[in-house]
């Protein structure tokens, strides 16, 4: 039997439909548009592809999307004060620095200048802590967050169910994992150092990989009646192809669902990312 794909263009569309009106509505109402603020630093070609992609969904639902620019010798201080003053201006709603810098800059540092309020990312530490306590105030990372929205569209409830997550890095694997704890799931987290992770994928009901290799994931990981999650993104510098993690070709025909790639994970983040700032401009997500 066919699998059910989970379609993050469909379900961002979906769910973006109801933001643009509660975006319209208050804007009517004579409230200001929610704003996000990007801060790039220097000239990543797949950092600019981002932010265009960011910014072209935000305006669609209303959102003012500030994209600021800064050369890549800017010192740190630079940067710092940059933060600070979008900290303090009342008009921007959630704060990005879009990664990855220029390797003299302190990534930790310039993240934890973020507010936490605004840091629509969740990578401050308060916002980490948020979530490893089970806070619901806390800001989660917009891929993780994508994940579960994902899975709750297609009435996937990850309650009491095991899923192992592949990959432990702070952005996306470790994240994704508290969060699926938060939901009640029983959760496995795998990474280079797992000897046979088959038998933690076989065993799990929903497999999640963010490790950035093509064909990681093999009809030899899976059995009938998963559900797969495809994080990873690889670029073929040849032919220029977005690839994930997962053989989708061979393991679709096996399995119950599976996000593909394109157009699984990646839409559901960049949508992810606004609800994270329209929750921080309706003032959903309280100071921690
Ligand atoms: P990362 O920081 O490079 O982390 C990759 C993780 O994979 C690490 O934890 C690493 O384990 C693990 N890993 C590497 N080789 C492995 C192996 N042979 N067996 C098991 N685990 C292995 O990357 P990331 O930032 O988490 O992103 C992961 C992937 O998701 C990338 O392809 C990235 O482009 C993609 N991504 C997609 C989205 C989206 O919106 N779709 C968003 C963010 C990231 P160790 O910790 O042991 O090294």
């Amino acid at each position: 039997m066919a699998p059910l794909i989970l379609d993050g263009k469909k379900t961002q569309r979906d769910i973006s439909e109801g933001m643009r009106h509660f975006v319209n509505d208050h804007v009517k109402k004579g409230f200001v548009n929610p704003c996000l603020a990007i801060v790039q630093v220097g000239d990543d070609k797949a950092s600019d592809s981002y932010i265009r992609n960011k910014k072209k969904f935000g305006e669609s639902i209303g959102v003012q999307v500030l994209h600021i620019h800064l050369p890549k010798d800017i010192s740190e201080a630079e940067v710092l004060t940059e933060i600070k003053s979008l900290n303090t201006d009342e008009s921007v709603h959630g704060i990005i620095l879009q990664l990855p810098l220029p390797r003299d800059l302190n990534k930790e540092l310039l993240i934890e200048a973020i507010h936490h309020s605004k840091d629509v990312d969740g990578l401050t530490s308060k916002n980490v802590k948020g979530l490893w306590v089970g806070s619901d105030k806390s800001l989660v990372p917009a891929t993780s967050r994508g994940i579960l929205t994902l899975l709750k569209h297609y009435n996937i409830d990850v309650r009491g169910k095991k899923v192992v997550v592949i990959g432990r890095s702070a952005l996306v694997g470790k994240p994704t994992a508290m969060l699926m704890l938060k939901e009640n799931a029983t959760v496995s987290i795998c990474h280079s150092e797992t000897p046979n992770i088959e038998t933690y994928t076989l065993d799990a009901d929903i497999i999640i990989s963010a490790v950035g290799r093509p064909r990681f994931i093999t009809s030899y990981h899976v059995r009938p009646g998963q559900i797969v999650i495809d994080v990873g993104i690889t670029i073929d510098t040849m032919d220029k192809v977005c690839k994930g993690d997962v053989d989708f070709a061979e393991v679709a025909p096996i399995v119950k669902a599976i996000s593909p790639v394109p157009g699984g994970v990646g839409p559901m983040t960049v949508l992810s990312l606004f609800q994270n700032l329209l929750d921080v401009y309706t003032k959903k997500v309280i100071q921690l």
